[in-house]
């Protein structure tokens, strides 16, 4: 995105260090993953749109589709990666060869629309997955939880309305990307949270709002868009979560997920912002899914 940007490469360098650090690595199964394929991403993005980011993307220098969001000569090939990573984990969970996945992808998803570039993301990754669990295996109720600090407007946009999924959004507020709870469709479950809020906030809106909604849609498959930046450390936002909120809510995920769909989970990164506390956030949430923190 540019030398000074927050959404850069290390992001993925220092989550692999942490994991190499704790002694996970050598217990995790990595998979390689193709590029997802156009028919793939216009399950949930317009045909008109791809053909603008394939014929925008450059073969030199960058070119803005936001302020904040730019394309370089290899970003195109990332963003099909991010999309095919969670396609693939997907396929992996599925077929039950994996319970549960990980997809440690830049650039992050949720702000992408069905036809707009926004937030840095460009495909929405989560979306992506999701359209391929009720295309492609045949799943009927799929649910997203994201608990990054920004809301998912991308996925909101794509799936609102859709009875096959079911949506919830914890998320500081009023902040970027500026939704609106009160015109939000029935299956999109809003919970906004004050600037300045501890994870205390976070946890009264999963057991008051998501658990209920999961337990009433009964989903087959969960998939999480695991944005870390509500971390207190993180430059970008102001909430005040900490490693052991992150632990604690993906361990009410793992949980249901074991009790509803056979522990079927996958998990893809979308924002963390200060390396370290995105490291080590990012580790205890695949120590968690993996049955191994306490
Ligand atoms: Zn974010």
């Amino acid at each position: 995105m540019g030398q000074y940007h927050p959404e850069s490469p290390a992001r993925i360098r220092v989550i692999e260090d942490q994991l190499i650090a704790q002694r996970l690595a050598d217990f995790l199964h990595k998979a390689d993953v193709p590029a997802a394929t156009v028919q793939q991403l216009a399950r949930v993005h317009q045909q008109r749109y791809i053909d603008e980011i394939f014929e925008m993307a450059p073969r030199q220098g960058s070119v803005h589709l936001d302020p904040d969001t730019s394309m370089n000569p290899h970003s195109l090939d990332a963003a099909l990666h991010a999309a095919g990573a969670v396609i693939k984990a997907v396929d992996l969970v599925l077929s039950g060869e994996v319970r549960n996945a990980f997809c440690a992808v830049r650039p992050p998803g949720h702000h992408a629309e069905r036809a707009r570039a926004t937030g840095f993301c460009f495909f929405n990754n989560v979306a992506v997955g999701a359209a391929h669990a009720l295309a492609r295996h045949g799943l009927e109720r799929v649910a997203i939880l994201d608990f990054d600090v920004h809301h998912g407007n991308g996925t909101e946009d794509i799936f609102a309305r859709n009875s096959s999924v079911l949506y919830c959004s914890a998320y500081q507020y009023p902040f970027y990307p500026f939704p609106e709870p009160a015109l939000a469709a029935p299956n999109v479950i809003h919970c906004p949270l004050q600037a300045g809020s501890d994870g205390t906030a976070l946890r009264q809106a999963v057991n008051d709002a998501w658990l209920p909604a999961l337990r009433d849609f009964q989903p087959q498959l969960l998939l999480l868009s695991a944005g870390f930046d509500g971390h207190r450390l993180d430059p970008l936002a102001d909430l005040n979560w900490s490693e052991d909120d992150f632990q604690w809510v993906t361990a009410q995920l793992v949980s249901h997920a074991d009790e509803q769909c056979d522990g079927r989970i996958v998990s893809t990164l979308e924002g963390g912002y200060d390396l370290n506390a995105l490291a080590r956030s990012a580790c205890i949430h695949v120590k968690t899914l993996m049955g191994l923190s306490q």
